[in-house]
């Protein structure tokens, strides 16, 4: 596949390119769902692809092409330059590319049981045992899934980067819904989106669908009849790792997308409330507020050796101490903002998608605290978990979450069960309320598999890594 990849980029600095880069893409997906005990859909299928880019002075230029042939590939090539020429005929400053190591190497995600491979009729008695259990424990509707993601890439680049990558990723989640005489109650595990990682079929068995359908059937029908959310204009709020994910995702990850930043990509809520000039100066949190930004992290669906630029996978510090030091950025937006280095985040959904800025795995680093501690160290608050849904306004500053469940927490108990919780907040004055923080054996790398962004839309897979967190002061329940 090398090949075609070659013949593109050579095209493309033939027709005058000062750089150009290629990558062939064949990528398999494969999902099944279950209703109530019965596999009502499989789904499965494939793309392979060129795609290539070409920088003339301001400007890129994009083509892709499904015909995998050296013709192709070259035309293809010429093609790009011809669109990066017309693209800098608008005057602008020349796109600079940050310094990166040229690499020739081959990187794949660690794999114990191939989820391609594991047979459909195993994949599909486990979202039939999962759904009958919810099903036989109060579950009005009972829905389960997995998906499988299977990509292979070859990167050549006139710098001389060739990289090819082999990326396993998969994943499974399930709810439960209960119908009362006013209103419907939901539970979800193990999270709103379920779990995802570079990992294989080992993933989906460790989560143990069929241990928790009971459980959550029960909870989703206890929380008919559990009371509301209070609300206060300020109380103690711990929050479950899973619903940090979001709030991590949310509030601080699209935040920090330089491209976001700079102006460049203001769809889907774009832009930021973030302003270069204070990179290294702003408090966007209290102290015990680190965030990095590492595709490192073995198993993290934002995990791969190289982004699609074929700069190495490494740890971005994004805020330290509380203070926001760090973007996700690739070579162009890293230059045009006076970085020093490319922060390794660009990435493309599929062949024929330009790659741009996305998250790689976002997240806390853990603490020193507990859930079990925050729960004792608090008097009289809220535990929330479990994300229901969000809203958040385009410069990533003023949110409001609701979960799934929340219990009461009185005089350092976990107290009664509150039904359709919700939380509000302002960007660096919730995160400078941050006061404890779950350590190291509750720190989940969750994954995203559906994050949305760019005309036309792609879908980024993003890692999350968090724990439970407490915060002081929040606005809980609706404002009154
Ligand atoms: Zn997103």
């Amino acid at each position: 596949m090398f090949e075609y990849a070659d013949a593109a980029v050579e095209a493309a600095m033939a027709a005058g390119a000062r750089y150009a880069d290629a990558r062939v893409m064949d990528g398999r997906h494969e999902s099944m769902d279950a209703r109530n005990g019965e596999i009502e859909g499989l789904a499965q299928a494939g793309s392979v692809g060129l795609g290539v880019r070409a920088l003339i002075g301001s400007g890129w230029g994009f083509f892709a092409t499904a015909d995998l042939t050296t013709e192709a590939a070259q035309a293809a090539g010429t093609q790009a330059a011809a669109i990066a020429r017309a693209s800098a005929s608008v005057p602008g400053k020349d796109l600079e590319l940050t310094p990166v190591d040229v690499r020739q190497d081959h990187w794949e995600s660690a794999v114990k049981e191939d989820p391609m491979t594991v047979p459909l009729a195993t994949k599909g008695d486990l979202l039939v045992a999962a759904t009958r259990t919810m099903r036989e424990h109060g579950a009005d509707v009972a829905l389960a899934s997995y998906d499988v993601w299977d990509t292979t890439k070859w990167l050549v680049s006139s710098e001389g980067h060739r990289i090819d990558q082999h990326i396993r990723e998969c994943g499974a989640q399930m709810n439960a819904t209960v119908n009362g005489e006013r209103e419907t109650q939901r539970r979800s595990y193990p999270g709103i989106r379920g779990q995802y990682g570079t990992r294989g079929w080992e993933l989906v068995r460790e989560m143990d669908l069929e241990g928790n359908a009971a459980r959550i059937a029960e909870e989703a029908r206890e929380l008919l009849t559990a009371p509301e959310c209070p609300s206060h204009a300020a109380t103690d709020l711990i929050i479950g790792s899973e619903q940090m994910a979001l709030q991590i995702h949310e509030s601080v990850g699209h935040a920090v997308e330089l491209d976001r930043i700079l102006g460049w990509e203001a769809a889907f809520a774009g832009t930021s409330w973030l302003d270069l000039s204070q990179l290294g100066s702003l408090r966007f949190g209290s102290e015990l507020m680190n965030v990095t930004a590492d595709a490192t992290l073995p198993g993290a669906l934002g995990s791969f050796g190289y982004d699609d630029e074929g700069t190495p996978a490494h740890p971005v510090n994004i805020v330290k101490d509380g203070i926001w030091v760090g973007a996700l950025s690739g070579r162009d937006s890293a230059a045009l903002a006076g970085l020093s280095e490319s922060g390794g985040a660009v990435r493309g959904d599929g062949y024929n998608r330009l790659p741009m800025v996305r998250m790689t795995n976002v997240g806390l680093l853990p603490g020193d605290s507990s859930l079990e501690k925050m729960i004792e160290a608090t008097d009289d608050g809220i535990f929330m978990d479990t994300n229901r849904s969000w809203s958040i306004d385009d410069k990533r500053l003023n949110f409001q979450f609701g979960c799934e469940i929340g219990w009461e927490i009185r005089n350092g108990k976990r107290g009664r069960m509150i039904k359709n919780p919700t939380y509000t907040g302002i960007g660096p004055r919730f995160w400078g309320s941050l006061d404890m923080l779950g350590n190291e054996s509750e720190w989940t790398f969750w994954g995203t598999p559906n994050c949305g962004k760019g005309q036309p839309g792609q879908v980024g897979h993003t890692g999350h890594p968090s724990v439970p967190c407490r915060f002081r002061g929040v606005r809980v329940g609706v404002r009154g």
